[in-house]
């Protein structure tokens, strides 16, 4: 692949960092893809059912048609309209992953772009998966524009999405053009702000679906996808469009008005007001999170994607709107804030790590501030070490350019950094300073794994690490007793994508275990426990004693530890070695093998030996007294509950939730939408095993769900027993 080596300065005001942010199958593969195509980067419409897609470019991505992974793309466009018609802007495409296995993913990535387009199936209008997607870049507060995608097919309805999103997530959603015509009608929009009328020429489809998702009627025969949709063309509105125009624009200009004082005097004063200014207004109301323009559009029959690529130009915010960053000064400790300026001092945040086939090892930037030259050595200030840029790239879509300075709002990716892991500030030495991180949530499912021969072994260690360092959620640790590797993730589908990667990518042969369920130990009352480690044998002896009180804490706080030792009973130096066996016996269990959680530790009193006491054996000690208070308090197990959605024909609405209630399921709702029931209950993760096998087997394959981790729940007493029985933990004597 070609490098091309340029020095570049390009104006902030003309950038743009975003992301396409869907759930899975609302279009954003197809989207993006359409996006590469008309900024110039790819040369021919691919087709993600035939696994060519750009954005697609690992191989089981390809096989399972899914984004996974967040990379960066930058691309230029040249937009018809607004403050920079016919400049060239540039537009970094940060790809946002749908599948909520990769929730953690798509918080990554949304730290780091400045807005967003979030693309919803006009079809099927807001379902949950979209709530979560829109409700995660709410929590950024990223400016969204959305496209309404999907106008081509059977049940399109524009206006009900619309309202649909304004109802179930209470966004201010507005059109922002309608439609002209819909599913096998579909032809082109109205722009209600200019009241432009746009359509694409008739016979402008990709190659035939495989799917049927596309409306009877229409015949893509003779289509072949040599139109584009590149040369769309203004006409007339047509008739019956036009007291709808009106009446849309009207509500449009309401609602602009209503976000700007000057604006709403002219309008409440029947003043005409000019477009310039509506524009202007609306920019200023998106990227303050008030307005949520929606345009309509079909990525797959090439109609809608240039205007929508002219609004994130004309309304998204570029770097500059985000005139600055705080971060913390690691010497200090004090607040300090960096401006969008590429002369101010270095702060930049490494959102992604990736391995290129071809250049190796890419750490993802986003600078905040400052000019980072490659060449140079840099400050990673959350792990205080120095790091040496090898070489900075733009990564396009089909090539990569090398550029020598990168600025204050790009997005780069660097070559050369070695221990630099997502979230890691980079700066200045000498004006240090440490961005907030980004936090992941903890994994629910995990995987033994073991290597097949003695080199796979080595092996096997090599890759994890790599995967890890790529994805934080992914966690990687050895089960003492069995001397197995476990792999712990999000979810069902993430370890079964890392598991391939490790066999193809690093070809590590080994077996993998069942996906067992991440529970937690907690208590449920307080108690106290005493931990003696007193051995006298010949010549120095050990001497550890103290005393510990645990108390429950609220579902959902994690741990907490205090030392109250007064007196002297324990000298100081003694406390963190204490709080460390604490740590390692929480990190082991009690009950059956998992975690505690929820639970308080408090040292109080103990004793000591002038010459045998160690960090040693306060450490065990402590580990004694925890088991000890633990055992009289009342140990339950927590379990990770499931929000399960499950679309499906009326006919098999009987048995789905016959199915689900046998599952401990509760059911939180049931509705009609579009022909088909909508299930939402609560479901334990340890009851959903092979449930994408069963809900095939029991709808036909008609049915269809989706579920993500919500919160974790008391383990019913039966299970519970089942559980501590089978772990070989329950009994065991610990002196
Ligand atoms: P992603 O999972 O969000 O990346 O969605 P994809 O881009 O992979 O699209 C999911 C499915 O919907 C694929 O079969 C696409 O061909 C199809 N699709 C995407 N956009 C459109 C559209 O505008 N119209 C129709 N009829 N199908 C579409």
């Amino acid at each position: 692949m070609p490098v091309q080596k340029t020095k570049r300065d390009f104006p902030l005001e003309r950038i743009r960092n975003i992301g396409i942010i869907a759930h899975i199958d609302a279009g954003k593969t197809t989207t993006t893809e359409r996006i590469l195509f008309y900024t110039g980067k790819t040369y021919k419409i691919g087709n993600i059912d035939e696994g060519t897609t750009v954005t697609d470019w690992m191989e089981q991505e390809r096989e399972r048609g899914i984004t996974i992974v967040s990379a960066a793309i930058t691309t230029f466009w040249i937009p018809k309209s607004g403050p920079f018609k016919d400049m060239e802007t540039r537009i970094n495409l940060i790809d946002t992953p749908g599948h909520v296995d990769f929730t953690a993913e798509v918080e990554r990535s949304l730290r780091v772009l400045d807005g967003g387009v979030i693309v919803l199936d006009s079809s099927s209008g807001v379902q949950s998966q979209t709530e979560t997607v829109w409700r995660q870049a709410n929590k950024y507060s990223v400016p969204l524009i959305a496209f309404a995608n999907k106008m081509d097919v059977v049940g399109a309805d524009f206006l009900g999405t619309i309202q649909s999103a304004r109802d179930k997530l209470g966004a201010n959603a507005l059109a922002y053009n309608l439609p002209i015509g819909r599913e096998n009608e579909f032809k082109g929009v109205v722009d209600l702000l200019t009241k432009k009328a746009y359509i694409w020429p008739a016979r402008n489809a990709s190659p035939a679906r495989k799917d049927n998702s596309v409306s009877g009627g229409q015949s893509d025969a003779g289509g072949e996808g040599d139109d584009t949709g590149a040369k769309f063309h203004e006409v007339e509105i047509p008739a019956e469009m036009k007291a709808e125009v009106e009446n849309k624009r009207e509500k449009l200009v309401e609602e602009i008005s209503g976000t700007d004082d000057t604006l709403m005097e002219k309008y409440l004063g029947g003043q005409e007001i000019s477009i310039e200014e509506l524009k202007a207004a609306l920019r200023k109301a998106v990227i303050a999170n008030k307005i949520v323009p929606v345009l309509a559009g079909s990525s797959l029959r090439n109609k809608g994607v240039q205007l929508m690529l002219d609004a994130v130009v004309e309304y998204l915010p570029s770097p500059q709107d985000i005139a600055t960053v705080s971060g913390i000064n690691p010497k200090t400790e004090e607040l300090e804030e960096r401006k969008t300026n590429p002369e101010a001092p270095l702060s930049a945040l490494a959102f992604k790590i990736q391995v290129d086939p071809h250049v190796g090892k890419l750490t993802f930037i986003r600078i905040y501030s400052g000019t980072l030259k490659s060449g140079t050595y840099i400050y990673n200030s959350t792990k205080r070490i120095k790091e040496r840029v090898g070489r900075l790239l733009l990564m396009h879509a089909n090539d990569r350019e090398e550029i020598e300075e990168a600025f204050a709002g790009e997005i780069v990716a660097a070559v050369g950094l070695k221990d630099t892991v997502t979230g890691d500030t980079l700066c200045g030495e000498t004006a240090a300073i440490i961005l907030e991180n980004i936090t992941f949530p903890d994994p629910v499912i995990s995987l033994a794994i073991e290597p097949k021969t003695k080199s796979d072994q080595e092996k096997l260690g090599y890759a994890l690490q790599r995967l890890a360092e790529e994805d934080p959620t992914f966690r990687i640790k050895s089960d003492q007793e069995t001397g197995q590797t476990i792999i712990a993730g999000m979810g069902e589908l993430q370890l079964e994508i890392l598991v391939d990667r490790m066999k193809r990518e690093f070809k590590v042969e080994a077996n993998v275990g069942k996906p067992q369920v991440a529970y937690k130990e907690t208590i449920t009352k307080e108690a106290t426990g005493e931990g003696k480690y007193i051995r006298q044998t010949g010549g120095r002896g050990q001497y550890g004693h103290c005393l510990l009180r645990i108390e429950p804490l609220p579902r959902g706080s994690g741990r907490e530890f205090e030392s109250k030792v007064v007196g002297g009973a324990i000298p100081r130096e003694f406390i963190p070695p204490i709080e460390k066996g604490v740590i390692e016996k929480e990190d082991t269990g009690i009950l059956a093998g998992y975690p505690l959680t929820d639970i308080k530790v408090t040292v109080y009193d103990g004793s000591f030996h002038d010459v045998d006491s160690s960090e040693i054996a306060f450490k065990i000690a402590a580990s004694l007294g925890l088991s000890e208070a633990a055992r009289q308090a009342e140990m339950i197990l927590l379990e990770p509950i499931m929000k399960v959605e499950v679309t499906t024909p009326e006919e098999f609405l009987g048995d789905i939730i016959g199915d689900l209630s046998s599952k401990r399921a509760q059911i939180l709702s049931s509705e009609t939408k579009n022909n088909a029931r909508v299930v939402i209950s609560l479901v334990p993760l340890a009851e959903m095993h092979g449930y994408a096998t069963a809900i095939r087997s029991m709808s036909q394959g008609r049915a269809t769900y989706y579920m993500e981790a919500d919160h974790y729940e008391q383990v019913p007493q039966n299970i519970t027993q089942k559980i501590v029985e089978s772990s070989g933990f329950t009994g065991r004597v610990e002196r």
